[in-house]
């Protein structure tokens, strides 16, 4: 935002593209409110574009490797670049704008690689980042007087200090949320994305199942998943496919579970166990087993937690 503010005030026309993912940490549905909210303040059309399916193909087929987690920044920035260039195109627009810092995220913002990055997207010296710009070689915008370089920012590194004053001089405070990338960067949901990657298929249902619950790896193919409160609990059961099962607290309340792929009796019984112990039940207790449009009854005692924790992903 500030980064287009920059451009704005050089009365330059820009048209906004918001892109999300699967992984992006807008509330979920939340992506088409974000855009507007963007329109809104900047007072431009803003675009939301949806990178689902082409996310997850980059991440099969990254090549520049991860981040401290499971963040592949170098490919997913190469990947938005490269569908930037297709609307530049689309758009008519002369050249890129991005509010990238130089050195603020490792990896995917030192110099080398921000050129790196531009050279494998073919767009070389069309990118324009007003708030380093000073500490960048000139792009062809600032080159050619399509931009006044001069009137762009010098700034550098992780502290937020110079966007912070920027943004109370835009009247943006409100906007600055300090965020440390999508949820590739956060450690839970990374070790779950980690043994998803174990598996030969998995799609955009199931990163979509790793933003909720408690998962454990119960066998090499099959997993059992925790709703870890109501609204989980709820949105658990949507997740609910051919040959799953399905296991809802009866005698008291507690967490629902989701056994993604057939398993044996014993294995339900025992999922059923790690329930009750999550639900605090001292006595036995009775939950309803749902799986091949059959329902029955099951009674179980909680399992020691020492008997599940090393199957819990996190
Ligand atoms: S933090 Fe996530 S969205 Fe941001 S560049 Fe890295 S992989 Fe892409």
């Amino acid at each position: 935002m500030l980064a287009v503010k920059l451009v704005l005030h050089q009365d330059i026309e820009v048209v906004g593209y918001h892109f999300a993912s699967a992984f992006c940490t807008c509330h979920p549905n939340g992506c088409e409110k974000t855009s507007r909210r963007l329109s809104e303040r900047l007072q431009i059309p803003v675009h939301l574009v949806r990178l689902d399916e082409e996310f997850l193909e980059m991440i099969r087929h990254q090549k520049f490797g991860f981040g401290h987690k499971m963040n592949p920044c170098i490919d997913c920035r190469i990947m938005t670049y490269r569908k930037a260039k297709t609307l530049m195109k689309e758009t008519g627009a002369s050249f890129i704008v991005t509010g990238e810092v130089l050195n603020q995220r490792p990896m995917s913002q030192f110099g080398h690689t921000l050129s790196q990055i531009e050279k494998e997207s073919a767009l070389e010296g069309l990118i324009v980042r007003p708030l380093s710009a000073q500490r960048l070689a000139p792009s062809i915008p600032e080159k050619m007087g399509w931009v006044d370089r001069s009137r762009f920012k010098d700034i550098c590194g992780r502290r937020r200090t110079s966007q912070k004053i920027l943004a109370q001089s835009l009247g943006l405070l409100d906007e600055l949320k300090v965020t440390g990338g999508c949820r590739l960067t956060d450690s839970g949901f990374a070790s779950r994305m980690k043994d998803l990657m174990t598996q030969e298929k998995w799609d955009l249902h199931d990163i979509q199942l790793l933003r909720i619950g408690r998962h454990f790896r119960i066998s090499p193919e099959r997993k059992l998943i925790l709703g870890r409160n109501e609204k989980e609990n709820r949105r658990l059961k949507t997740f609910l496919t051919e040959g799953d099962t399905y296991l809802t607290p009866v005698s008291c309340p507690g967490p629902e579970g989701l056994i993604r792929g057939s398993v044996s009796d014993d294995r339900i019984a025992w999922c059923a166990g790690v329930i009750a112990k999550y639900a605090g039940s001292k006595t036995d207790m009775i939950l309803k087993i749902t799986r091949d449009h059959r329902k029955e009854l099951l009674t179980v005692k909680a399992l020691p937690e020492i008997n599940f924790k090393p199957y819990h992903i996190r």
